[in-house]
Order: C-alpha cells, then sequence, then structure tokens
C-alpha cells in the first residue's frame, strides 16, 4: 500500500472530533509556534463561507487578510488556474512567456503607473520597493552612496523580513531579531508636518500605508495623502505607498489613495492580486524609478510566473466585471453604519472604509480574543489585531444577506455581556 492511501484510510476512520484535535495536534507538535491560531480547523471554502471539519458553517469575516477579496474557489479563477497549469506554469524570467506582458499592461493601465515588476509575497513587492527608491537615491537625486534614508511611519506594517521589521515600532517584531539595517527613520503616522521637518537631502522616499491595517484599521485625517504627496513632490522625496492590504477595492475604491486623487511614484500591490489562489505581488513606478534595475540587479524564481500572472489578470478583471468595487463601497457603508448602532458599552470606535472595518473595543470591558472566540461558537469568523481591535474585512463578493448575518452574530455578541 502506498503511503498516501495509508493517509486517505486513516482519515476516512476519523471521527471529526479526532480529525479536528489532530489536526491541531499535528500542527502544534511539527510546527513553529509562530501563531496563535483560533481553534478551528477549516476544510472547504466558498464564496463568503468556510467549513469546519465537522461541517459547521462560518461567514468569513477575516478574507485571509484581504487576500481572499474575491472569495473563495472563485469558479473564473479556479477555471483559468487550472487551464493555465496544463499549458505552462513557470518558466523562470531565464525567458520571455506569452501571459506577463499583458499582465503588466492592464495593471500599468489601471493604476496609471509607468511599469511593474512583479514578485509574489507582499514583503517581496516592499524590498523591492526599498532597494528601487535607494538605487534611484544614488543614480538620480544624486545621494551620496550608503546615506539614502527612507522614512516610515510609527505603527507601521509592511511585512516580517529582517529589513522590513528593522523599520517596525512594534517592539515584538524586533525583539531578538537584530541587528537592523540602517537607513530608516521613524515619524508619527498622519502628521505631515513630521514628514515635512523629517526630510533632508538624504531623503529618498517616504514609504507609508493609507490606512493602517495592522495597526487597527487606523484611517488617516482627510486630506492628509494630499499634502503628503505635496510635501514629497516639492522636496524630490519619493511617495511609496503600500496599498497590499488597501489596494484592490478594499476601502470602495480601486486603490485607496483614489479617495485624495492622489498619485503617488510608486505603489506596492499584493495579497487580493493573487484572487484567494496564489501569491502575486507587485512593485509599480514611474519609468525614471524602475528604470534604476539593469539586468541581475533584482529578482524572484517564481516572481511574474505564467500561471501567477493569469490569476492575477483574471482577479483584476473580475473587480470590475463583479462591481467588486462599488459593492465594497456600499457594503461596506451598509456594515458601518449598522455598527454603528449597536450600542454596546464594549465598543469603543468604529472606524473604516469599504468593506475594511476594525471595531475597538473599550480594553477595560474585553478583549479582542474573548469576542472573536465568542464569535466563531456562533459562525462569525474574525480575529483580533493589537488586542482590542476586532477585524471586519469579508471577501468583496459577500452577499447583503450573509453580511446581515453576520451583523445578527455580531449584535448577540456584543451585546450579550452588558445584560
Ligand atoms: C500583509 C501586508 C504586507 C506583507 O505581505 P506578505 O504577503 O505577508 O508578505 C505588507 N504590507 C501591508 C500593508 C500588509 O497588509
Amino acid at each position: 500500500m502506498s503511503k498516501q492511501s495509508v493517509i486517505v484510510d486513516q482519515q476516512s476512520t476519523f471521527s471529526n472530533d479526532q480529525m479536528h484535535n489532530n489536526s491541531i495536534e499535528l500542527e502544534q507538535r511539527y510546527g513553529a509556534a509562530n501563531y496563535d491560531p483560533l481553534p478551528v480547523v477549516l476544510s472547504r471554502g466558498l464564496g463568503a463561507e468556510l467549513w469546519d471539519v465537522s461541517g459547521k458553517r462560518y461567514i468569513d469575516m477575516m478574507s485571509a487578510y484581504s487576500a481572499v477579496s474575491h472569495g473563495h474557489s472563485h469558479p473564473r479563477l479556479v477555471q483559468v488556474l487550472t487551464q493555465q497549469a496544463q499549458r505552462l506554469s513557470i518558466c523562470s524570467r531565464a525567458f520571455y512567456s506569452d501571459r506577463l506582458g499583458a499582465f503588466l499592461k492592464r495593471v500599468c493601465d489601471l493604476t496609471q503607473m509607468d511599469s511593474a515588476l512583479p514578485m509574489n509575497t507582499g514583503v517581496e513587492a516592499v524590498e523591492t520597493a526599498i532597494k528601487a527608491a535607494r538605487k534611484w537615491a544614488y543614480t538620480v537625486k544624486k545621494v551620496t552612496e550608503n546615506q539614502a534614508e527612507i522614512i516610515v511611519c510609527r505603527g507601521n506594517f509592511h511585512g516580517r523580513t529582517t529589513t522590513v521589521v528593522g523599520m517596525s515600532s512594534k517592539p515584538q517584531y524586533q525583539f531578538g531579531f537584530g541587528p537592523f539595517a540602517p537607513g530608516f527613520k521613524t515619524i508619527e503616522y498622519a502628521d505631515p508636518e513630521a514628514l515635512a521637518a523629517a526630510i533632508t537631502p538624504n531623503t529618498a522616499a517616504f514609504l507609508v500605508e493609507p490606512i493602517q491595517g495592522e495597526r487597527g484599521i487606523v484611517v488617516p485625517p482627510k486630506g492628509y495623502l494630499q499634502t503628503v504627496a505635496q510635501i514629497c513632490r516639492e522636496r524630490n522625496v519619493l511617495l511609496i505607498l503600500d496599498e497590499i492590504q488597501t489596494g484592490l477595492g478594499r476601502t470602495g475604491k480601486f486603490l485607496a489613495c483614489e479617495h485624495e486623487n492622489v498619485k503617488p511614484d510608486a505603489l506596492i500591490l499584493g495579497k487580493a492580486l493573487g484572487g484567494g489562489l496564489l501569491p502575486v505581488s507587485l512593485f509599480l513606478s514611474r519609468r525614471d524609478v524602475m528604470s534604476v534595475f539593469k539586468p541581475g540587479d533584482h529578482g524572484s524564481t517564481f516572481g511574474g510566473n505564467p500561471l501567477a500572472v493569469t490569476v492575477a489578470l483574471e482577479a483584476l478583471n473580475i473587480l470590475f466585471e463583479e462591481n467588486l468595487i462599488q459593492r465594497s463601497e456600499e457594503l461596506g457603508d451598509y456594515l458601518h453604519q449598522n455598527l454603528l448602532e449597536i450600542s454596546s458599552p464594549l465598543i469603543k470606535e468604529i472606524r473604516g472604509k469599504g468593506l475594511f472595518i476594525g471595531v475597538e473595543l473599550d480594553s477595560r470591558f474585553a478583549k479582542g480574543r474573548t469576542i472573536v472566540l465568542q464569535l466563531l461558537e456562533h459562525g462569525l469568523l474574525s480575529y483580533e489585531t493589537h488586542d482590542t481591535v476586532i477585524r471586519l474585512a469579508p471577501p468583496l463578493v459577500i452577499s447583503k444577506r450573509q453580511l446581515d448575518e453576520a451583523l445578527a452574530i455580531l449584535k448577540k455578541v456584543l451585546l450579550a455581556k452588558t445584560t
């Protein structure tokens, strides 16, 4: 008997409870403890719904940190994935493919950028942005070699590599992982004057999120992006927007910077770009920034592979053809309004744009983990960020009926404690 069939046979004799416990035990015994998952073992997803191993159904209000904006197993995406997998998946960038060019053109047209460099995970595209900004500073702006600075914001989240956690202000992200790369300066978020004061002749770029997601869906005051864009323009500093989480319809616009009609010098996309099926990310920029890269300067074995870009191109098409951006705006407003009407002492603040909403709890009365466990019990999947903020960011394909179901669960849980 082959090893494969032994495993299948074993599984079929397991009860759902055993399956649940066994999966958790195996992850815990053989994995690293770098995550703290909720005690649910998922086995299937479709659209905005997920099922665990016992067949219990959940409304997905997480969408894998916005990677699943198109919903789970979107039929059109599954179809192009399987078709392209049978033609050509990986061929490396040592050769041209008949898929990459059309994808790059489409995404440049949509974002009004001149050029795009494909990577896989978000943080790789952030690393690409850092390299581009630094080399631009040396070769175009004529900053002295090794003196370039990149300004970032307190509370940022740009990923987990050693360089990128080096610019984090969260002690846990850094503790035990130093020494970190120099060349980053941290200023307060949502404070244009701090930016103006921090810029020196060596400043290459200002890297910022239009909304700080991981910090707890922190929305800056209106006009912030416009003001920083103007400062960057006047001082010859690149404005690089990390829209890995806010981009692609999440906030009710194609890009969050469109809320303020801001066009950055460079842009980072990821997460939903892979249609919930694959990791696909991009660094996009003006031509004079991208042209700093010469053959051999930068690359990725998997970046821009035919399979990934076929799925990503279809994912972009679906955003428009299924009106997902408009849905995000309308359903986001609906969710936001209805949340505001829940009068619970547990709620301190509700903030966000589109289907990207954070419910900040009053830490005196409730812990994020307690609430997400209760939501889980009632069939709603969410997760806390920074201990006190409940993240509500469902797939953009969620129906009004499913959203009402989620709201009913939220009401039940958030109002229960007070009675
Ligand atoms: C998720 C995220 C990243 C990192 O993306 P990975 O794919 O996890 O590497 C970077 N920036 C922002 C704003 C994100 O939300």
